[in-house]
């Protein structure tokens, strides 16, 4: 078996909060998030016999407790995704996937094999609002043949599905100035996620988009939201939702305390 790869970091404490990981980034990806980090995999091919990758794992166990899964969308690659589970599970590792939900079939099959800990999901905007959710995922800027309703219907139900499962939940959005952040935007997907989160007191997280390595040439000048606007943002979600976190260039993962803040 073969899968398109794109790179990885043999050892890593921050894609995986709390846990030491090896992180795989697959090839491939349906959306052009213009504030995308990792541009230079979302095309393109180098496949690789999935040995090579099983090799880097095995390289990294002395050192972690886990792999995990990410891209592009690394979902696009149902079987190498399901075969790199396997093989973690039965070195003793965790396993985690970072998602954008658009594969929510591939999500339910894994599900099924038990082969998954913990996912890392992305609601990337409001999902009141397709048209938005479709112009934060590119599909404008790119001529992306994508329908709005239907990129919403399917993370909603990989929300769903995760939600219901025993695997771990973190959904995250990161936030860049003129495109997601408002405090409208957070409290529209703090309302929308507060019946799959807050009852099980899953964490969401809201990220400090970086611009300077946007895939977008635009956003590249302009200068990202600041600690205590997240924090202004947090507090817009904290009526729908309680376990709220931010994640900062210069702080890192902070729970937020809404007693203090
Ligand atoms: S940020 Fe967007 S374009 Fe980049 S890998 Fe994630 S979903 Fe794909």
């Amino acid at each position: 078996m073969k899968a398109n790869y794109g790179s990885y970091i043999s050892i890593s404490t921050v894609d995986w909060h709390g846990k030491a990981a090896i992180v795989l980034f697959l090839r491939g990806c349906p959306f052009r998030c213009p504030y995308c980090q990792n541009s230079e995999i979302l095309t393109g091919s180098d496949l690789v016999e999935i040995k090579t990758l099983h090799d880097k794992i095995e390289g990294s166990i002395p050192f972690i407790s886990s792999l995990v899964i990410s891209g592009g969308e690394p979902l696009m690659q149902k079987d190498a995704v399901k075969e790199l589970a396997r093989f973690a599970r039965k070195k003793g590792l965790l396993v985690g996937i970072h998602t954008n939900g658009f594969y929510p079939q591939v999500i339910e099959e894994l599900l099924q094999g038990s082969l998954v800990d913990s996912f890392f999901l992305d609601i990337k905007a409001s999902v009141n609002d397709p048209i938005t959710y479709c112009k934060v995922i590119g599909c404008y800027e790119h001529s992306l043949a994508l329908e709005p309703k239907e990129v919403i219907e399917k993370i909603t139900k990989s929300l769903d599905l995760i939600s219901r499962s025993d695997a771990d939940l973190e959904v995250r959005t990161t936030v860049i100035p003129g495109l997601v952040g408002s405090k409208e935007d957070i409290a529209a997907i703090g309302q929308f996620l507060s019946p799959y989160l807050k009852d099980k007191d899953k964490p969401y997280v809201i990220q400090q988009g970086l611009p300077e390595n946007a895939m977008s040439e635009n956003l590249r000048e302009i200068k990202p939201f600041t600690r205590e606007e997240l924090l202004e943002m947090a507090k817009a979600a904290y009526p729908f939702l309680h376990n709220v976190w931010i994640r900062t260039k210069e702080a890192g993962n902070e729970r937020v305390d809404f007693e203090l803040i």
